[in-house]
């Protein structure tokens, strides 16, 4: 069976950027399960990953435009320490969630400056390229509780 449209793939993976250091993996004797084809993985990879079987390994450079997107500098902005209050342990690199135009935005803290504090709303990843090494371990239909949840509900999947 290779990957198709509405197929639960479950593939272990090792993400490093252009550095080499490792970003991220999958654990070790824990494959991640996803539904293909309903955006759960960054578009990038989904793709590369149509056609392939169980078994398959494969290399896939994902730029930023197919990854976590372009960095946008009008996602960073700077507010007075004011503005947070009730955080008393603000320290560089937590994330908060902001209230922006429609709803909360995952934000970080980039910069502590006197009284400025930097928030960067950008993804963690935005900007960077993506190299992800994977193995496809398993292939297999979805049941239809997971096609009309647009998610996996076996283990290794995860449910909201
Ligand atoms: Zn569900």
């Amino acid at each position: 069976m290779s990957i198709a449209q509405d197929q639960v793939v479950s593939i272990h993976y090792t993400l490093k950027d252009d550095a080499g250091e490792i970003i991220d993996s999958s654990p070790e004797g824990e494959p991640l399960a996803y539904l293909h084809g309903h955006g759960n993985l960054i578009p990038g990879l989904e793709r590369e990953l149509t056609g392939k079987r169980a078994g398959d390994k494969l290399q896939v450079t994902v730029a930023p435009a197919d990854g976590y997107g372009e960095y946008d500098r009008q996602l960073v902005q700077r507010v007075p320490r004011r503005a947070l209050k009730g955080l008393a342990d603000l320290r560089v690199g937590m994330r908060l969630q902001a209230q922006a135009g429609h709803g909360a935005r995952a934000v970080t803290v980039t910069q502590i400056a006197g009284d400025l504090v930097t928030l960067d709303g950008n993804h963690p990843l935005a900007g960077k390229s993506l190299h992800f090494q994977v193995e496809v371990t398993g292939v297999r239909a979805a049941t239809t509780a997971e096609l009309s949840h647009g998610h996996v509900h076996s283990p290794g999947g995860h449910h909201q």
